[in-house]
């Protein structure tokens, strides 16, 4: 799997929201799958609380739980002042934000405080941590990916968003006849639109950026109905990570690597 050779050299990944679901096992996939990257920085809001995730780093030294509160910008702060500390030399190769909140609401039921809840955690926080986060990528990316080469790839910097094809515009139209879900939708939707954006502004310091679905799983927020189990959803999710070029910057994929329309 091409991934896994190149998850080897990348250096560190920081995921957000590793709790549980596909965080967690980002974190698990990555950290037991024999090509660990040298940091991972597991962090959770409230890591006290994360039994497994804790359980997971008592067993792999490579693994380093911090607290981030991704809709505090206080606990965001706090968060890249620690992971600082921890990556002084090499800076921060590849930025995964994964938390996430799903709150259904049809076009009756939806109020302003779910749009705003869920575009504060899916799509504001996504720019916010990126924005702290950002002297160590751009520590990472002047330092160039394996070999010091200078393409675009999680070796060298790279942020990814973990977005869904339920934000996509193209593809949902009469799909279906019972629209449960407005804040959802619209604030991947609008994650879509920040990680192109994000990808022309940080394309000058050589950060990839783009934006990845990771097919319908079985977690508490996708249920237990949903056809993919968290490590194969993840582990192919990885895999395309993994290879990710220049071509890739700016795009928006699925886990398997096939490109979704906007
Ligand atoms: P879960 O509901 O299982 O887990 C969500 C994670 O996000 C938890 O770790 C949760 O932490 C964390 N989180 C939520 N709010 C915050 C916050 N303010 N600060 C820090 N962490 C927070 O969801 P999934 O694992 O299924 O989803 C992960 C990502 O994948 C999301 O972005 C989701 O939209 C996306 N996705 C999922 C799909 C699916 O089918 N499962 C399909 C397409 C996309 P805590 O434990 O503290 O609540």
């Amino acid at each position: 799997m091409s991934g896994a050779v190149n998850f080897k050299e990348c250096g560190s990944v920081l995921v957000t929201g590793a709790s549980r679901g596909l965080g967690l096992q980002i974190v698990e996939s990555l950290a037991s799958g024999g090509f660990s990257p040298g940091k991972i920085v597991a962090t959770a809001r409230n890591p006290e609380r994360a039994q497994k995730l804790q359980e997971l780093a008592s067993k792999h030294s490579n693994i380093h739980v911090i607290a981030l509160d991704v809709v505090s910008q206080e606990s965001i702060e706090k968060a890249a002042a620690e992971v600082t500390q921890l990556l002084p030399e090499h800076g921060l190769n590849c930025l995964i934000n994964n938390a996430g909140i799903s709150v259904s609401a049809d076009f009756n039921t939806v109020t302003a405080e779910k749009m705003i809840e869920t575009f504060h955690t899916n799509t504001v926080a996504p720019l916010m941590v990126t924005k702290a986060f950002l002297p160590l990528l751009r520590q990472a990316a002047s330092r160039g990916g394996a070999g010091g080469s200078r393409s675009m790839s999680i070796q060298r910097a790279a942020v990814i968003n973990i977005s869904s094809v339920l934000g996509s515009l193209e593809l949902n139209w009469k799909a279906e006849t019972f629209n449960k879900w407005y804040p959802y939708k619209a604030s991947k939707c609008a994650l879509n639109m920040v990680s192109r954006c994000m990808a022309l502004d940080l394309e000058a310091d050589g950060i990839l950026c783009m934006a990845i679905h990771p097919g319908w799983v079985r977690t508490d927020m996708g249920g237990c109905e949903a056809p993919l189990s968290p490590e194969e959803s993840i582990s192919s999710t990885l895999s395309v990570i993994g290879g990710l070029t220049e071509k890739d910057h700016g795009s928006f994929l699925d886990y398997t690597g096939e490109v979704l329309p906007w």
